[in-house]
């Protein structure tokens, strides 16, 4: 076993800037125009790992809830309703329904958002995912909705994440829900393209039951624009959600390419999942360097050769067209894999850790290499890439790529694979494509000049899992006014599934009454929550708005990968990575600095001289609003600010 990465051992951020050991006068330290003889104002703000999470998950939320921060709420004998995992769970998932695939696979763009950087290292958010989505599998958490029935019914084109994440949303609002998929399985490349040692089938299939159960329809094999026409579906539907995703692989982008033994990712890495491919060739080429030419480079090392198989046997396993022959598992040897990229291998796409594992496995990978043609063999087969080296660059989204003349190189190959990007399979369906082989919509998902007609996923630009389930969610919202009459709605700037504090006091059965006059409340009136604002969808916190020097080292609770090396690779489909257990989760969420949002320390009841700030008492107290402020004490010092670690008190009132 080994730890995924090396943890920093040094904070990153200075608790005191240069000159600020010079001593000044008292009234120059504390007065200061921009904020004194204002009083403070609780500001909900976005953190930016939150911010950073395509699903829009509420991050902050969720961890607080592990931490112990966010209690679940009580029933009237007097005991939580739920357990704290629960809790979580379900908070996690009203943005994403899959917390396991996820905690498993999403690069967690979340982590690199995250605030904790500056301190020393991010939360590990993602492991923290994988524990709860692991905890709800094992203890068989079900959604359940308690929406009436609308009546309308909305048809999803494609049962991947796009599809069943707008499905799981728009029953969760009464629609009835019926989704298409051409495959006999749903999940989409959750299940046909990203291998089972990443995506354990047991774990998808759980997180996909859920939705189902939920009472979404479905029609299998089924593939729409072939099979069942559009005009069939608008007669039958009130809406429609496009989630096919880009199923279609791209072929090596050379001349003259075109052999049995070159195919496509998508091709390879379907063949396998449907169980059809057992073996390769000797000598396996990958062109690619993002994450999934690392999994066909993965299961290529793990699928092995055998020695006296025919040549071509891989080649027709993958284009579908035979039953894979019964190999004798004891007689493989392992594939001699490359794996190559137009990138430096530390530019390419892919993610670090998988690469670095690829390498462990025995993978060559070679980087600042382009395909410039195949070698041929008598029998028109492909027997090598012929390869140049060059140097390339990303210019916006334009990939520059300049040869280095006279540096040709042929590698051998019995089968060759292109993983260099997919496209959409409009067949059928052209009246969707814009022309450059994708889907346009706006802001809420919607098809350019298709009333009715929503989009998401990799249909609209290939991406990663969660950007499918955050399309899914929002289009979700579009289809809900759409079907019942309302204007589409404006997204915020930051389109993210937040707290609530309003529902938060509800739930905890804290009456908000109505205001009367006068309509702004103060801190005597149970009027309003009248120094509270939430920006959260349009601020999104940085470090330095935190009182950082709050936080003390504490390193990442790391989850454990197995990692194998060339031999022990070749027929060892098993997971690699161990969930965190509850401790070391726990560990983890305590490690979140909870930015924009108290979690509770009652630095500012300690620290202001004039007793001004106090705890809110029990019974009316609920996350955010933990600390209440009497403004006839307060003298608008702004130490509470200062002091406030997760920059939640800001100074504002009273000008
Ligand atoms: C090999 C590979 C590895 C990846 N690894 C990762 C990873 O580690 N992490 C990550 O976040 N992302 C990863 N991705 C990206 C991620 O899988 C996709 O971004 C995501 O699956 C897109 O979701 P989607 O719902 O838009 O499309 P898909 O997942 O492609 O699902 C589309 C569904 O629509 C069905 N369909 C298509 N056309 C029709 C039709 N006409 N009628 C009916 N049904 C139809 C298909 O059968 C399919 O089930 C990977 C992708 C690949 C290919
Ligand atoms: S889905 Fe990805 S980005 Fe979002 S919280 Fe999970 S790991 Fe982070
Ligand atoms: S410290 Fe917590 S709230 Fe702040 S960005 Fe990181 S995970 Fe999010």
């Amino acid at each position: 076993m080994s730890a995924i990465t090396e943890v920093p051992q040094k904070l990153t951020f200075r608790r005191y800037k240069d000159g600020d050991h010079k001593v000044r006068r008292w009234n120059q330290q504390i007065f200061q125009s921009s904020y004194s003889y204002k009083c403070p104002t609780y500001i909900q703000s976005t953190p930016p790992c939150q911010g950073s999470c395509p699903a829009g998950e509420d991050i902050r939320g969720y961890l607080g809830i592990v931490r112990g921060t966010e209690k679940p709420p009580m029933g009237a004998d007097g005991k939580p309703t739920m357990s704290w995992q629960e809790y979580a769970w379900r908070r996690l998932t009203e943005a994403n329904p899959f917390p396991s695939v996820m905690g498993r696979v999403c690069p967690a763009p979340c982590e690199s958002g995250c605030n904790r950087n500056e301190v020393e290292d991010h939360v590990g958010i993602n492991s923290v995912e994988h524990f709860l989505g692991e905890y709800a599998i094992a203890n068989n958490l079900a959604f359940s909705s308690n929406a009436a029935p609308t009546g309308k019914k909305v048809a999803i084109l494609g049962g991947g994440p796009a599809g069943l994440s707008c499905a799981y949303q728009l029953t969760l609002k009464g629609h009835e829900v019926t989704i298409f998929d051409e495959h006999e399985h749903l999940g989409g490349m959750m299940r046909y393209g990203i291998p089972g040692f990443r995506t354990p089938r047991d774990v998808l299939d759980a997180e996909i039951a859920r939705i189902i159960n939920l009472g979404v329809k479905t029609r299998m094999n089924c593939r729409v624009g072939t099979e069942v026409s559009m005009e069939q579906i608008r007669k039958e539907f009130d809406a429609v959600f496009l989630g096919m995703g880009a199923q279609a692989g791209r072929a090596l982008p050379t001349a003259d390419s075109e052999a049995a033994n070159v195919v496509t990712a998508t091709a390879f890495l379907k063949a396998f999942n449907d169980g059809r491919l057992q073996h390769v060739g000797k000598r396996v080429v990958v062109v690619g360097g993002g994450d999934t030419s690392i999994d066909v480079a993965t299961v290529a090392r793990r699928l092995g050769h055998i020695e006296h198989a025919k040549p071509t046997d891989a080649e027709l396993a993958i284009a579908g067209r035979m039953a894979h022959d019964v190999a004798d598992i004891s007689a493989k040897q392992g594939a001699d894999v490359t794996l190559t990229s137009v990138f430096n291998i530390d530019k390419m796409q892919a993610n670090k850790h998988e690469i670095e594992q690829a390498q462990a496995e025995g993978i060559d990978i070679r980087g600042s290499l382009v395909p410039i043609g195949i070698v041929r063999g008598a029998d028109g087969r492909a027997t090598a890439l012929r390869v140049m080296r060059c140097e390339a660059k990303l210019v916006g989204q334009r990939l520059e790529i300049k040869n280095v003349e006279g540096s040709e190189e042929d590698i051998e190959a019995d089968l060759i694979v292109s993983a260099i990007g997919q496209a959409v399979d409009f067949t059928g369906l052209e009246e969707f494509n814009n022309g450059k082989g994708m889907v346009s919509t706006d802001k809420n998902y919607l098809v350019a000049g298709q009333p009715g007609v929503f989009a998401g996923g990799d249909i609209i630009k290939p991406h990663l899992l969660t950007t499918a389930i955050g399309h899914g969610s929002i289009a979700a919202d579009g289809i809900d006014c759409f079907l019942n009459g309302r204007d589409l709605e404006k997204r915020p700037k930051i389109d993210a599934h937040q707290f609530d504090l309003m529902r938060k006091m509800a739930e905890k059965g804290i009456e908000i009454k109505q205001v009367n006059d006068p309509i702004r409340g103060t801190d005597k009136s149970g009027g309003a929550v009248h120094n509270f604002d939430n920006r959260s969808e349009r601020y999104v916190i940085p470090h330095d708005k935190l009182f950082l020097g709050h936080f003390s080292y504490v390193p990442r609770n790391q989850r454990d990968v197995i990692t194998l090396d060339k031999e022990s690779a070749l027929g060892n489909f098993d997971e690699r990575l161990v969930a965190l257990v509850q401790a070391q989760a726990v560990a983890e969420a305590k490690r979140c600095m909870s930015c924009g949002m108290c979690f509770e320390c009652d630095n500012c009841v300690m620290y202001c001289p004039q007793t001004a700030v106090s705890r809110v008492k029990k019974s009316e107290s609920t996350t955010g609003r933990y600390v209440t402020t009497d403004y006839d004490k307060c003298i608008g010092c702004h130490i509470c600010a200062d002091v406030c670690p997760t920059g939640y008190i800001q100074m504002g009132l009273g000008e």
